[in-house]
């Protein structure tokens, strides 16, 4: 069933959380759809909103697509069967806007005169309401909301010979974070921003070129690492081999400091870093930032564990499971309303009450986002007996909302950007909160300070400092009306 409405929509601009993705595709293998099932299985913690694999089989494309988790969707021998092919790619997706739709769902695919095109796209594009605008007005028809579809209409009307020429055409004309992997009928495309923002990898499994957006989605396969792909490069795996471009000139590395803190899985190894070893390093400093006097160190699970054992180490006091972590609950964060995000909260964790007692307990997690999360664990330690709640946490305060794909509020509805720290201890409920300081994460991730003049990261969202133009919102055109049509259901 759909509806018409004349209500604006705003798909890729209002203060709803922002998609965060997983991309995977291997070239030239014959459990290509297989693999990229597995590929995505161990990608779900980016997305979990919708998943989609496209394959192709030397004279056909296939697609399935569908709302929900990898297992759901490809955890049938049929549905794999169907996916013919040497070559897929895949794509598990969070929500953007409330427009959890079909035909948002990624890879997108469309077919142009050189043959069929299918992209997935982990990222943000901050200009894609500017271009989305021109080009409607000069008569392209968009199928979804989503940013990615943009690129697609700028390869259609390029004046450049090969897809790959009309992709790179496309790409200098959009800002904004994306890696990206395609498939066209000879070549697997992989493709980063010249910023880095999000991960990319390359691997091989059998001979067979993969293309990853982390290291985890290699090992489930038994498959190689070879290497990240680099900012601003684009890679070209066709039968020939892999060809390395560079079409974006000059590239200085932003990478997301944030899949650090919380983000990337802890067992993959991103730009050369593990990301477990680092978190617990972020964990030692912010002990020797903020230690205080304490009875035990209690992780809020999973995100704060690597954290609290770098904490609990560096302070010299002792680590336990004073929470527990239900884990056949989703993700809270995931949670579409502020009111199930606090159900989701009591649904996955429970207070360990026999260990906390009486105790004075130092909390560690990654992050306070809108500050949900922790409140509610202030509140379950509390009642559990506990002496003393102190908070400390793996990241500066989030102060700033990300515009290159993390899913983050609207500034209003950060924590951070409302209070100051002591507000922000009084809201959450604790005896003291504290929180590494932007050049204790610089250490703990690069082993040195912060330098203000050429950050190394983008930290935008603790700093503000933005590397990519804004253009959309500088413009104020997320406010305009975008797509007309809202699907029910
Ligand atoms: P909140 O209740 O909004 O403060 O949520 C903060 C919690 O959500 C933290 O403990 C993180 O583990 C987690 N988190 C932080 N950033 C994100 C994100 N972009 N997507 C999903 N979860 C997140």
């Amino acid at each position: 069933m759909m509806r018409v409405t004349t209500m604006p929509t705003r798909p890729f601009g209002d203060d709803k959380p922002r998609e965060e993705c997983g991309v995977f595709g291997v070239y030239g293998h014959k459990d290509s759809a297989a693999h990229t099932a597995l590929g995505l299985h161990a990608l779900q913690h980016r997305g979990q909103e919708a998943t989609g694999i496209v394959s192709f089989d030397g004279a056909q494309f296939h697609s399935h697509r569908g709302l929900g988790l990898v297992g759901d969707n490809f955890g049938s021998a049929s549905v794999i069967g169907r996916l013919k092919g040497h070559s897929a790619i895949g794509h598990v997706r969070y929500s953007t806007s409330g427009e959890t739709i079909l035909r948002n769902v990624q890879p997108l695919f469309a077919e142009f005169a050189s043959g069929g095109f299918a992209i997935a796209h982990n990222g943000n594009l901050t200009n894609a309401v500017t271009v989305r605008d021109r080009l409607v007005a000069r008569g392209c028809l968009f199928q979804s909301t989503s940013d990615t579809e943009v690129i697609i209409h700028l390869i259609a009307i390029s004046h450049r010979a090969t897809v790959v020429d009309r992709l790179i055409d496309a790409l200098n004309q959009i800002h904004g974070a994306y890696s990206l992997v395609a498939l066209t009928n000879d070549a697997m495309i992989g493709v980063r921003d010249p910023f880095g923002v999000r991960p990319l990898v390359l691997g091989a499994i059998e001979g067979a070129p993969v293309i990853a957006s982390e290291t985890c989605a290699l090992d489930i396969l038994g498959a190689e690492f070879i290497r990240d792909v680099a900012p601003g490069e684009m890679v070209v795996v066709t039968d020939g081999g892999i060809e390395s471009l560079k079409p974006f000139g000059p590239s200085r590395s932003r990478f997301c400091i944030f899949e650090y803190v919380y983000f990337s899985r802890p067992d993959s190894t991103v730009e050369g870093a593990s990301v477990y070893e680092t978190r617990k390093r972020i964990g030692a400093e912010l002990a020797r930032e903020t230690a205080v006097s304490a009875d035990m160190v209690v992780p809020v699970p999973d995100s704060g564990v690597p954290a609290a054992i770098g904490y609990a180490a560096e302070s010299g006091q002792p680590f336990e499971l004073g929470i527990i972590r239900n884990h056949y609950v989703g993700r809270t964060f995931i949670e579409p309303t502020d009111q199930i995000r606090h159900l989701g909260v009591k649904l996955k964790h429970n207070a360990n009450a026999p260990s906390l007692a009486g105790k004075r307990v130092v909390l560690i997690d990654d992050s306070i986002v809108r500050g949900i999360t922790a409140t509610k664990i202030v509140e379950m330690v509390r009642n559990a007996g506990a002496a003393e709640v102190h908070m400390r946490i793996a990241s500066p305060p989030t102060a700033h909302s990300c515009f290159y794909g993390v899913d983050t509020p609207a500034r209003d509805k950060l924590l951070a950007a409302r209070h100051d720290i002591a507000g922000m201890a009084a809201y959450i409920g604790v005896d003291s909160l504290a929180f590494v300081s932007l050049d204790g994460l610089y250490r703990a991730v690069s082993a040195r300070r912060r330098d203000a003049a050429a950050p190394t990261y983008c930290d935008a969202c603790f700093s503000g400092d933005y590397p990519i133009p804004l253009v959309d919102h500088e413009g104020g055109s997320d406010s305009r009306q975008l797509s007309l049509l809202a699907e029910a259901g």
